[in-house]
C-alpha cells in the first residue's frame, strides 16, 4: 500500500532533486527491507539519508542504535522531533565528509549494518566511503538504481560485468534481492530501483589493493579490446601463462575474467 502522507516537521517539504530526494512511500517495501536484512541482536545500524524517517522508524525497532546522516537542514527539525528520546542519533552533515569510524566509536554493539535508501547521484562514492573507512559492516543493504544493482551483482560473461564489479566483489558477496517499482516513491523517480545486499567475505590475499585495482581497471580500459591490447604495458608472457591454466588465451576480453583469476594474474606479475 502506498502511503503518501509526509511525516515530520509541519508535514510540508520542498523536495530537492539535487539531493536525490525520492522518499519511499510503500509500506510493503519497507517491511521487506527489514525482513531481508535479518538484523541480529545488539546491532548498530548506519543509515544514509533518512529523509523524513520512514525507514529509520523501522530500523530503530530492530536494533540497539541507529546513526542516520542527513544533508538537508530543512528535514532536521522533523527528524529530531520524530526521534527525540529514542535510540536514533541524527547527524546533519554530508555523509561523504564524515569520519564514520569516529562517529560509531562511542557505541557498543555486536554487529554493524548499513541499511539505506540512498541518494542515487552518489551511489559509488557512498560504497567507496564505507569501504575506505574500514568499518567492515557485516551486511550492507542499499536501495539503488536497478541498472546499478545489475552492474554491482553481475558475474563474468554478463554485459554489466565491469571493473567496479570486480572491485566490489573483492570485498563483498553481492546479491540483488528484489526490484522496486518507481511507483513506490514520492516524488516518483524516472528510473526503477532494486535492493542490493553486500555481505562481508574473506578476501583473497593481495599485497597492494590500489595496484591490484589499477591492474583490473587497465584490463577493462577499452571494453571491446582484448586483454593483449589492454595489458600491453604488463608482462604478457605471465598473463598468458595464467590464462592458459584456465583455458583462456590473450584474445579474451576482461568481461570474461573472474575476480579470482584477476587476482592470480596480478599476484604472478607484480
Ligand atoms: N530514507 C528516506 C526514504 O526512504 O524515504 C529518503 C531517501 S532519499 C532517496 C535520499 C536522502 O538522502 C534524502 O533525504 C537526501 O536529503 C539525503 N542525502 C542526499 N545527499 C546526502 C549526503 N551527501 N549525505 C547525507 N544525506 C544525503
Amino acid at each position: 500500500m502506498l502511503n503518501t502522507q509526509l511525516l515530520g516537521g509541519d508535514g510540508m517539504h520542498n523536495f530537492k532533486k539535487k539531493y536525490g530526494q525520492n522518499f519511499l512511500r510503500d509500506e510493503s517495501v519497507l517491511t521487506r527491507i527489514i525482513e531481508e536484512a535479518s538484523i541480529e541482536e545488539d546491532s548498530l545500524i548506519i543509515e544514509i539519508g533518512p529523509g523524513d524517517g520512514a525507514l529509520t522508524d523501522k530500523l530503530k525497532d530492530v536494533s540497539k542504535n541507529v546513526i542516520s546522516y542527513e544533508i538537508d537542514n530543512e528535514l532536521i527539525d522533523g527528524l529530531n522531533n520524530r526521534f527525540k528520546n529514542t535510540n536514533v542519533e541524527i547527524i546533519l552533515d554530508d555523509f561523504l565528509d564524515r569520519n564514520i569510524k569516529e562517529d560509531i566509536n562511542k557505541y557498543n554493539y555486536k554487529n554493524l549494518y548499513v541499511i539505506a535508501n540512498i541518494p542515487y547521484y552518489i551511489t559509488t562514492p557512498i560504497v567507496e566511503h564505507i569501504i575506505n573507512s574500514k568499518i567492515n559492516p557485516k551486511k550492507i543493504l542499499l536501495m539503488v538504481q536497478k541498472e546499478v544493482a545489475d552492474r554491482f551483482s553481475a558475474v563474468p560473461g554478463e554485459k554489466d560485468y565491469s571493473s567496479i564489479t570486480v572491485y566490489l566483489n573483492y570485498y563483498y558477496t553481492i546479491k540483488k534481492l528484489f526490484n522496486v517499482s518507481r511507483h513506490s516513491f514520492y516524488p516518483e523517480p524516472n528510473v526503477d530501483s532494486a535492493i542490493i545486499c553486500f555481505e562481508s567475505k574473506e578476501r583473497i590475499p593481495i599485497d597492494d589493493e590500489d595496484k591490484f585495482f589499477k591492474f583490473v581497471r587497465d584490463s577493462f580500459r577499452f571494453k571491446r579490446k582484448t586483454i593483449k591490447n589492454n595489458l600491453s604495458n604488463y608482462d604478457l608472457k605471465i598473463v598468458e601463462k595464467v590464462l592458459k591454466k584456465h583455458d583462456m588465451d590473450l584474445t579474451v576480453r576482461a568481461e570474461k575474467i573472474s575476480l579470482e583469476i584477476f587476482a592470480e594474474i596480478y599476484n604472478e606479475i607484480k
